[in-house]
């Protein structure tokens, strides 16, 4: 069986969120189980790419209607990532020094278009092509209805939703970057009267699979206009959690943490990594710390957390420490906040892949407060490294964490209200003085097993029912 993965992003080399986790683990984890996982992604100018060589293996040319891209398939030299990689260099619109742009449409119709070209030359065509959020939503379309890609019509197609809410919209005046096509079908491109790439992955793909079993569920009232076709095509979507690399966060080897520790010495391993952070960040050292890491945006709850941390600050139990960036209006309220509360609170606003690991390491409490949670990969960071997560119930936080009211090991809130979750951090603040308990929890929690061995299995075992298509 062999398995090309064609997605935006994939850690280590291009990462924005979740998304560049689970493609940077699946196919490592797939590969160790004796079948051929690769990964497809564009070439952009990463710090990853700035400090690697590459060979180039196809050049070729692709038209986007009227203009022609010559293109470059490259591999990496000297590849340590446990799986092969290759990159799809577009220089014109795909070599940038960020992932995502205004001009997406464009820049992943092309990736899309030169992905399945360099496909059509391969002698040993792959089994499954599995594809990765709306920027590949495209290929499952292509492959079945371009006559130029009829050769890959058969091989079977699955698309992972790792987001709903962002869905490749663009407007009909692209349709002639598509390659030709039978116009009847045309409609499976569209979705309220625009080309949407998530709508048409979703129609197209053989299966179409969710990063946790409950936002397959929540997709289905509510997932940005597309709720009623998830319900249509519901016999062929399924949900499978995602995993951890248990490799890249394990706190017992991880390089970015200031001292490694194991469930045997967790209470020294912690305590260094939180002094660390309250000495770089100035807080008080004595207080539980709850931090945030992550997007500052809607889905996240991350507007109420300005709000939510002076309330919560007021009462001087806690020391917060949030790591984030994204909306410009919560970024300089979470900056206002640093003056009123120093010495209890502090925000790195930007991203930083190390610090976010000391901080899994060195906090007390993780907080996601979130309005919608796809899988979330930060809850189970946090419990590998003996942090308790305080969460809402929703989408992959429901299906990880259990309330400690309910025999758990983790705070849960039904509600996105600063009430909600002012109350839910109280509750962690009072776990903190119950300190027995609260270390028993700690050392519990890391010994949960959330590797991607288990998930990897589960989409194995789901390419191997894809002898025929579900309609
Ligand atoms: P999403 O993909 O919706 O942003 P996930 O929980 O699936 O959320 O994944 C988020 C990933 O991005 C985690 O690895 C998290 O540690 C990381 N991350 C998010 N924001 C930052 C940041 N500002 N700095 C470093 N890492 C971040």
């Amino acid at each position: 069986m062999k398995i090309i993965h064609i997605s935006a992003e994939c850690y280590p080399i291009a990462k924005v969120g979740g998304l560049a986790d689970v493609v940077g683990a699946l196919p490592k984890y797939q590969s160790s189980k004796k079948i051929t996982s690769e990964v497809l992604i564009p070439f952009y100018d990463t710090a990853f790419t700035q400090t690697h060589t590459f060979t180039t293996i196809y050049k070729s040319k692709l038209n986007l209607g009227d203009a022609v891209f010559p293109y470059e398939i490259k591999t990496l030299d000297n590849n340590t990532l446990g799986f092969e990689v290759f990159f799809v260099d577009i220089p014109q619109q795909l070599f940038r020094n960020y992932v995502y742009s205004s001009d997406d449409a464009d820049r992943f119709i092309s990736f899309q278009i030169a992905s399945l070209d360099w496909l059509l030359t391969w002698k040993d065509k792959p089994t499954i092509v599995h594809c990765h959020d709306h920027h590949t939503g495209l290929i499952p379309f292509m492959m079945s209805q371009s006559l130029k890609y009829k050769k890959l019509s058969r091989i079977s197609s699955v698309l992972t939703i790792h987001n709903a809410q962002y869905q490749g919209w663009f407007s009909y005046d692209k349709l002639a970057y598509i390659p030709e096509f039978d116009m009847e079908n045309a409609g499976l491109l569209d979705w309220n009267h625009q080309i949407n790439s998530l709508a048409t992955g979703i129609k197209c793909a053989w299966r179409v699979t969710t990063v946790s079993p409950s936002y397959m569920e929540e997709l289905k009232v509510k997932a940005n206009g597309l709720e009623s076709l998830l319900r249509h095509e519901h016999k062929k979507c399924s949900g499978i959690l995602n995993g951890i690399d248990t490799d890249v966060w394990n706190p017992e080897t991880d390089d970015y943490i200031v001292k490694n520790y194991g469930p045997t010495i967790v209470q020294s391993g912690k305590k260094a990594n939180k002094k660390y952070l309250c000495d770089r960040f100035n807080l008080d050292i004595k207080k539980p710390l709850i931090v945030f890491i992550g997007r500052l945006v809607g889905e996240k709850g991350a507007e109420l957390l300005p709000v939510v941390f002076d309330l919560i600050l007021q009462e001087k139990h806690s020391s917060i420490l949030l790591l984030g960036s994204g909306n410009k209006e919560i970024e300089k309220e979470l900056e206002k906040l640093k003056e009123k509360h120093k010495g209890t609170y502090n925000a790195f606003i930007g991203y930083d892949e190390k610090l976010s690991h000391i901080m899994y390491a060195g906090a007390d409490f993780l907080l996601m407060p979130s309005r919608v949670e796809p899988c979330g990969l930060n809850q189970m960071y946090a419990l590998r490294y003996g942090t308790i997560p305080v969460v809402r119930n929703i989408g992959g936080l429901k299906d990880t964490i259990i309330d400690i009211d309910n025999k758990g090991f983790g705070i849960i809130h039904q509600e996105v209200s600063v009430y909600a979750i002012v109350y839910a951090i109280k509750r962690a603040e009072s776990l903190y003085k119950h300190i027995q308990k609260f270390k028993n929890i700690r050392n519990r929690i890391m010994g949960i097993n959330h590797s991607w061995d288990t998930s990897a299995q589960a989409y194995i075992n789901l390419y191997k029912t894809l002898n025929t298509k579900v309609s």
